[in-house]
């Protein structure tokens, strides 16, 4: 992945300038590699003289906070003291990481962001098809995550080794979350050259992983096993699997916010698996989550019928009707998928 040097002028010229205020956004259900990517690009902001603040809008899973400069960030439900509001307010540069469109901020962080209309947006992301809605856009979706991006704006802008150990911990770990442990796509020479320098760093890799991957509760390994065992049910001689979990059943599992994190992505271990499904009951709403294997685009299909969007093998969208009519409204569109060749 070559980030054009148009691009990179573009934004030398909008961070090689006297101090502003800044604020750094990400996506609601903030993941490793929404936090990692803000984190980096924040701490390389404040090195050039910039006024920071991170704002994420809901709560970021509890295996992830322990990544250095997260208890600085604001996350915007619980922000009782109304700091976001100002920063926002104050803000000359608004960037906008890991994601592709204002409306996945959800309301009312949306319509602030909306209501600052001076201050220039910036796009740095990996999701396909954002819409036309920022000042300036550095969308990428051949970027197996937004922490390589900013790894490549920090290269290009500043050199290799101008990147801390810091940055490269949580550069590293959206990067490894983003690729499942640099499994997915996107797997370049470039992307390895990328993790070389991270590591000459000095960071502890295996430490890392262990953060992220083995510091669940028991409550969480229960709920997982429950979830496979009782609620995967698959379609099409076996060819596509889809779960469920309502509000009483994570209770009963003691749930906390990220405990399904992965679980979509267990029906793929099947071999002849082509795409996988999760639901996940919300007050308001029921998540989607949904996974595929090669040329199975379940960006199209979370578009299509989901209100979604995502990668061509990892997509989300929303559902606002009941957990059964939900699943009735999926087994339906997979099979017009199907019928359309696109499940082949
Ligand atoms: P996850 O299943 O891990 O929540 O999301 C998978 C991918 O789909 C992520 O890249 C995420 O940004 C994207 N995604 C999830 N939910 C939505 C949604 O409601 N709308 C759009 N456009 N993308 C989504
Ligand atoms: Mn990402």
């Amino acid at each position: 992945m070559i980030i054009s040097q148009e691009n990179i002028q573009t934004l030398r010229g909008l961070v090689e300038c006297e101090s502003r205020n800044v604020v750094v956004l990400s996506h609601t259900n903030p993941d490793g590699d929404a936090l990692g990517s803000s984190l980096a690009w924040a701490e390389a902001l404040r090195k050039q003289g910039h006024r920071v603040t991170c704002i994420v809008p809901n709560h970021f899973p509890y295996y992830l906070e322990w990544m250095t400069g997260i208890d600085q960030m604001i996350i915007f439900k619980d922000d009782k003291a109304q700091r976001a509001h100002a920063a926002v307010a104050e803000a000359e540069l608004i960037f906008c990481l890991d994601f592709h469109s204002l409306q996945r901020l959800d309301a009312p962080l949306s319509e602030l962001i909306a209501g600052n209309t001076s201050a220039k947006r910036i796009l740095i992301d990996h999701h396909l098809n954002p819409p036309q809605e920022f000042d300036v856009m550095f969308s990428y979706p051949e970027a197996s995550s937004t922490s390589y991006l900013i790894y490549k704006v920090m290269e290009a802008l500043w050199g290799a080794q101008s990147i801390t150990a810091s940055q490269a911990e949580v550069l590293y770990v959206g990067m490894m979350t983003d690729t499942g442990n640099f499994s997915f796509s996107h797997l370049t020479p470039d992307l390895y050259q990328s993790l070389a320098v991270l590591c000459a760093t000095g960071i502890d890799i295996p430490q890392i992983y262990n953060n992220v991957y083995n510091s669940f509760t028991e409550g969480r390994a229960r709920l997982f096993g429950y979830t496979i065992n009782r609620k995967m049910k698959t379609l099409r001689k076996g060819t596509v699997a889809h779960m469920s979990l309502t509000e009483e059943e994570m209770r009963r599992f003691w749930f906390q916010q990220g405990d399904s994190e992965g679980f979509v992505n267990y029906p793929l271990t099947i071999k002849k698996m082509r795409m996988s499904a999760i639901f996940i009951e919300h007050k308001d709403f029921i998540r989607v989550s949904l996974r595929s294997r090669g040329n199975v685009d379940v960006n199209l299909f979370a578009n299509r019928y989901f209100q979604g969007g995502g990668h061509k093998n990892a997509a989300g969208g929303k559902s606002f009707v009941s957990m059964a009519e939900t699943i009735a409204h999926f087994e339906r569109s997979v099979e017009e998928f199907a019928a359309e060749g696109l499940l082949a």
